[in-house]
């Protein structure tokens, strides 16, 4: 939580406490460029490390946030306002498993392969998958750690540099995520931060960065999209998500409305893929959502010391003020608020209660925008078909749940709903986990974070050909005749034949004019 900002320095405060933690200094236009030139000179040299000894660094990144891992949960919880455990469990865990499958596995993915040809039986090809250079890696402030980790992890394995700019409202996070890899190893400038607001993130992106990682708002993301559509450099967009739960006559009920609890209000419901919006079954709607307000009335709230607390803080007043506002536009328009429904006062820090609406219609703000707080709306439907018609009906694509103990059924659903992930009787774990790449779809973003898919995304394919004959003439080049127009044109209509003994045959016979030179 950010309560004092100046235009050259930014305290940082335990948004739970309200205590000051820290301080960092902004960085100015000309240090964000001097960042990304040190940046580009370590690059070359650990671009052209072997990838053997950028994996042996990353194996020390793993193992120094191993020893300190209770550190980084008790520094988490206190910039952030999570709990403990959810600070562990939901940052330093699946941290450490992002740099542990790329220990493993980052050789196989990267590795030089070698690319047989079909037809072109003279040229021996490789696919080398080389560093962008430098990536500019801009962060948000709900998960600091892993989301800073996560994408710089992939960049540095795959050769690259990275300059990260650090959300202005966690900016201790991005120096703590510096330190370590400084501690494994990493050369000194090979990854950097700079502080700072939406200006230093602009200004990282109008420097010369190869390429853009940008986790953050839809709108946030449309600016950083155009910005480096002007300067024509890639970028990886996971944005917002406003993610329903399909709860199904047949669900699996005490488990469905555990989950939903927890996938409602687990960092006080400051996750891009947190449960939403729940669409339940009529038949089971008033059981569900009776266990789903009486598990609610159980969770403790506040500061998290000695572990008594389920449900933290918020990270910061706007976004307080922004679920504030949505439930009580809800409220104003006629919403039910069955439990929960204001900010907790009497803390000293920024809570909200954990909040389940019903009677919420099309026209309330909770019901289509991203809430990203501790708020979910109930709503009735009479079909699966409803309920993932509805589901679908939104701008964002990131997550969905479909909770059903008809496993077929479940999956012929999920193939309706167009997200980037989709569980069946669970949420969000299953992608976390460190072999599957996260992404959404529509406007919650393109591209995708760990994972293959994340390490695949740092890096450019390089197409490297070796000619094996070395003949005077290949049959394509000049001089241009008749007779080799009508040789390619045979060569076509036999080579792509569907009989397989065409295709063997006019390749047979194609060989010796083709050596002649065609
Ligand atoms: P935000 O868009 O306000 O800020 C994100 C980052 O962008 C911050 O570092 C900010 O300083 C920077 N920034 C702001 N304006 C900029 C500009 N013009 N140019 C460059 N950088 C700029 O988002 P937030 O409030 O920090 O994070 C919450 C949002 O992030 C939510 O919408 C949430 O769903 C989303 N999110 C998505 C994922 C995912 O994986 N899809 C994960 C976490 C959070």
């Amino acid at each position: 939580m950010i309560t004092q900002s100046s235009s050259d320095s930014i305290v940082s405060r335990n948004p739970a406490t309200n205590e000051v933690i820290g301080e960092v200094v902004v960085s100015d236009e000309s240090q964000v460029h001097d960042a990304i030139e040190r940046a580009r000179v370590a690059q070359r040299e650990w671009g052209s490390c072997s990838l053997k000894s950028r994996i042996a660094t990353i194996r020390k990144v793993k193992n120094v946030m191993i020893e300190r891992r209770d550190e980084i949960a008790r520094h988490l919880s206190n910039e952030t306002g999570k709990t403990r455990l959810e600070a562990l469990t939901g940052e330093v865990f699946p941290t450490v498993d992002c740099a542990d499958y790329y220990v493993r596995k980052a050789r196989s993915i990267l590795e030089t392969r070698r690319v047989p040809h079909r037809l072109l039986k003279t040229t021996r090809s490789y696919r080398e998958l080389v560093p962008y250079g430098v990536v500019g890696i801009i962060t948000p402030w709900n998960y600091p750690f892993f989301l800073t980790m996560g994408p710089s992890l992939s960049a540095l394995v795959a050769g690259n540099a990275v300059v990260n700019k650090p959300s202005e409202h966690t900016p201790l996070t991005g120096d703590l995520v510096a330190e370590i890899f400084l501690q494994a190893g990493i050369p000194k400038d090979l990854f950097q931060v700079v502080h700072g607001d939406g200006a230093v993130g602009a200004a990282l992106i109008r420097g010369e960065v190869d390429k853009v990682s940008f986790t953050g708002s839809v709108s946030t993301g449309r600016k950083v999209a155009s910005m480096a559509g002007e300067r024509l450099i890639p970028v990886t967009m996971e944005l917002g998500g406003k993610d329903p739960m399909i709860v199904l006559k047949d669900a699996p009920l005490d488990r469905a409305a555990s989950c939903a609890v927890w996938g409602a209000f687990c960092n006080s419901g400051q996750i891009c893929a947190s449960i939403e919006r729940i669409y339940v079954h009529e038949s089971v709607a008033d059981s569900f959502l009776e266990k789903i307000v009486t598990k609610t009335r159980e969770l403790r709230q506040g500061v998290d010391s000695n572990f008594s607390v389920d449900v933290g803080a918020m990270q910061n007043e706007q976004q307080l003020k922004v679920v504030a506002g949505q439930v009580e536009d809800a409220r104003e328009k006629g919403a039910s608020v069955e439990v929960g429904g204001e900010v907790v006062e009497g803390e000293g820090g920024l809570f909200f209660a954990p909040t389940i609406l019903t009677g919420v219609t099309d026209s309330m703000a909770v019901a289509r925008e991203e809430t990203f707080g501790p708020v979910v709306p109930v709503f009735r439907v009479t079909s699966a078909e409803e309920a993932v018609r509805l589901a679908r009906d939104t701008e964002f694509g990131l997550t969905a749940s479909i909770w059903s103990e008809d496993d077929r059924k479940a999956r012929r659903l999920a193939r309706q709903l167009d997200f980037g992930a989709v569980y069946i009787n669970d949420m969000l774990a299953p992608s976390s986990a460190s072999e599957i790449g996260w992404g959404g779809f529509k406007n919650s973003g393109f591209g995708k974070s760990r994972g293959p898919e994340g390490l695949l995304d740092m890096v450019r394919t390089k197409h490297v050909s070796v000619d094996r004959l070395r003949m005077e003439q290949m049959p394509y080049w000049y001089p241009y005749t008749e007779t080799k127009y009508q040789r390619f044109s045979s060569l076509i209509k036999d080579v792509f034949a569907d009989s397989l003994l065409k295709r063997v045959w006019g390749i047979l016979k194609s060989v010796p004019l083709f050596l002649k030179g065609a």
